[in-house]
């Protein structure tokens, strides 16, 4: 599970071409930036963004982030800004110049190179784009259109699956193709690549944008379906109105059918071994022979199917639903898919409805940082290696991989002391921290771009090609040996991430930066701010996913019945404080949706409180702008959540997030004993809890 929330701007590329988070991501003006950071100003906590005024214990969040929330606007151009969102600019705006830089490298240059700027220039040929019409996308939807019967179609929803969901790692159960293959080490056997398929067939974010029942939700349905006929009219369609009510209602009955987000992240009900020839039977109605010949799954014999319910009733409705909705249902999906690269028409279709309409964002994005989020995403390790050299020096490396020994070494004592936990537990929960890879930085391999081909002047070609490129990597290592040390994020995003299957974690280069990390900073800023991110990330390994798994990434229980009973009882008792958030009258953060996030908070906030004392060496704590180093701890974690977002952003979050809102994430210190002191929080301030009300777990 990653660190970050989720950007719910809209998708900028087609969401088919890349599982990276980074292609969801990418923010904010980096040349002329019109806010400022909430911190990057100065070293340690940044006096300037709080708001002493408001006494911390009612409200620790604008404590630590008051000023800087009066003083920032949130750009046209974006649902939101925060710290996560500076760096990402600062991240973007350098691999920019280093793309530029790509772009003037002669003939001579590295393959790799001239990849770069192959792709990044036919992206930024809009005058090339607009001459060339419709024509890159006409054979497509020719050959749509040419579907005669439901085998064809079933080959054709087969030739559409992408590797374009993640369960575990970066979280992305949304794909807006039938399904979504996953590639990952197996449940059954975790020293081999295998086969995920999960639900799909959405293009809104999620089902609950077909299904509540409220104004504004239904406000968005009727939006959406005059976005669908607005489409095929640009595509050429006739009769438009009629086809988008009937994609609408098959997109619904597929919404009705799918698990929520919630459900999704119960790992326990997804490992559902399915062999090849038990899908006819089990989800009787797609010809699925068919349908694994068009995915190049053919000699694929057997499936991990994340939520058979869905796909029993999605199979269903390929029988039921006619086929001529079916295939303008492909058309619309591939027309919404690559409407970036289409002529401007297309791609202002698009942002009026996923950027003005579900995130509430007035303005595009400049398309130069458009350009930059197709680059990442499809030739992330070519960027990321250059980056890496650039901005990365081996002194970060060492002094984080230090920072992070240290934390280690904390929940290593924190999990001898635990007094519920039975010592065979224990013994393993030490045996994974012992087998846990650490990945800082950037990867110890790169990946070969030499199979994807790209042409100077064919970024819709470029986009399907490369597509289809992550895709058939993914296929051909089913069955393969698994790469403990393989990355999932690359160097230049901005974010941090546990891979529970592998037992490893990445801290990529971009965030191990200021106001996250900075090597000339007090200790107290560096562990409460990026030390925390990494006790987060290694507290996954213990929690409601990561107890599921063993130090070989196997699915095992290594758990007393004893141990899970306490610890359930007391996640349950943080779900139900989470439930109680309200950010509006209407809508409360789910607290079983962001429960293991959540749980990972407080864990990493304590362990990397622990990390901060045994750093001290018993020295006294330097005091910055008057705070001594607990204050300044606790003031750098609440600010690594200083945020502002759009009304449909924030929205878009709660519905669709695993991460709840910064706001209720800073509250997370409420559950830790030593913030009471460190701030004089008194029984009768809004966020006091009596002690035995903290939620305590490791
Ligand atoms: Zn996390």
């Amino acid at each position: 599970m990653s660190f970050k929330p989720k950007f719910p701007d809209f998708f900028l590329v087609p969401a088919a071409i890349c599982a990276f988070m980074t292609v969801f991501t990418l923010s904010a003006p980096a040349q002329s930036p019109s806010t400022d950071a909430p911190q990057t100003d100065t070293r340690g906590i940044a006096a300037r963004n709080m708001d002493t005024s408001v006494r911390p214990g009612d409200d620790f969040y604008r404590y630590a982030n008051g000023g800087w929330i009066d003083r920032t606007e949130i750009p046209p151009d974006r649902g939101r800004v925060g710290v996560f969102t500076t760096l990402d600019d600062l991240s973007n705006k350098r691999t920019a110049g280093l793309i530029e830089d790509a772009s003037k490298a002669g003939a001579d240059a590295a393959p790799g190179v001239r990849k770069i700027a192959a792709l990044y220039n036919s992206y930024m040929d809009e005058a090339g784009i607009e001459a060339k019409g419709l024509a890159p996308l006409r054979p497509h939807l020719e050959s749509l259109a040419a579907i005669r019967n439901k085998r064809e179609l079933a080959r054709a929803l087969g030739e559409s699956l992408r590797a374009d969901v993640d369960a575990l790692n970066n979280t992305n159960f949304h794909t807006p193709n039938l399904f979504g293959l996953w590639v990952a080490p197996g449940f059954n056997d975790s020293e081999h690549y295998a086969a995920y398929l999960l639900q799909g067939g959405l293009q809104m974010p999620d089902r609950e944008y077909y299904l509540a029942d409220n104004p504004r939700m239904r406000d968005i349905r009727s939006k959406y379906q005059a976005h669908i006929a607005a489409m095929l009219k640009l595509a050429g369609f006739t009769d438009t109105d009629a086809r988008a009510a009937r994609i609408f209602e098959l997109e619904h009955a597929i919404a009705e059918k799918h698990l929520s987000l919630a459900e999704n992240e119960d790992i326990h009900k997804a490992n559902n071994y399915w062999k090849d020839s038990e899908f006819a039977s089990k989800a009787p109605g797609l010809d699925w022979a068919e349908f694994f010949r068009g995915a190049g799954l053919s000699k694929q014999k057997s499936f991990i199917v994340w939520q058979p319910g869905a796909f029993t009733a999605e199979s269903a409705l390929v029988a039921s639903t006619p086929l001529d909705t079916w295939k303008d249902w492909l058309a619309f999906h591939l027309v919404d898919a690559y409407a970036g690269v289409l002529p401007k028409a297309f791609a202002e279709e698009r942002f009026a409805f996923f950027g003005k309409v579900l995130s509430g964002t007035p303005e595009q994005r400049p398309r130069w940082q458009r350009g930059v989020a197709v680059v990442n995403g499809l030739l992330g390790d070519a960027v990321g290696q250059i980056y890496a050299q650039h901005y990365f020096p081996p002194e970060a490396k060492a002094a984080a991989q230090a920072m992070v020994a240290d934390i280690i070494a904390a929940f290593r004592k924190r999990i001898e002391a635990l007094p519920w936990m039975d010592p065979k537990t224990k013994a393993e929960a030490q045996a994974k921290l012992t087998t846990l890879y650490v990945g800082i930085g950037y990867p110890e391999t790169w990946r070969d771009y030499s199979a994807f081909e790209v042409k100077a002047d064919d970024i819709f070609g470029n986009i399907w090609r490369g597509s289809l490129f992550d895709y058939r990597h993914e296929v051909e290592r089913l069955g393969f040996p698994v790469d403990r040390k393989e990355w999932s994020m690359t160097p230049q995003t901005v974010n941090a991430v546990n891979l529970p299957l592998q037992n490893a974690l990445n801290f990529p280069a971009a965030i191990l930066q200021p106001p996250f990390f900075d090597a000339q900073a007090p200790a107290a800023a560096n562990y409460g701010a990026i030390g925390t991110v990494i006790g987060h990330e290694i507290s996954h390994t213990f929690d409601t996913e990561g107890s599921a798994f063993d130090s070989q990434g196997r699915v095992r229980n290594w758990w007393t019945p004893a141990d899970f009973a306490h610890f359930n009882a007391a996640t349950a008792r943080l779900a139900a404080q989470y439930d109680t958030y309200k950010p509006f009258p209407d809508l409360a953060v789910n607290g079983k949706q962001t429960l293991a996030e959540n749980i990972a908070d407080v864990a990493g906030i304590s362990a990397a409180y622990d990390g901060y004392h045994a750093s001290l060496q018993g020295k006294p704590a330097p005091v910055q702008d008057g705070f001594s180093g607990d204050q300044q701890f606790f003031i750098a974690f609440g600010q690594n959540w200083g945020s502002k977002s759009r009304e449909a952003s924030l929205r878009q979050q709660v519905l669709t997030d695993p991460h709840a809102p910064g706001e209720f994430r800073a509250y997370t210190v409420r559950n830790i004993d030593a913030w009471y002191p460190s701030f004089h929080v008194q029984p009768g301030e809004k966020l006091y809890l009596a002690p035995a009300d903290r939620v305590r777990i490791w």
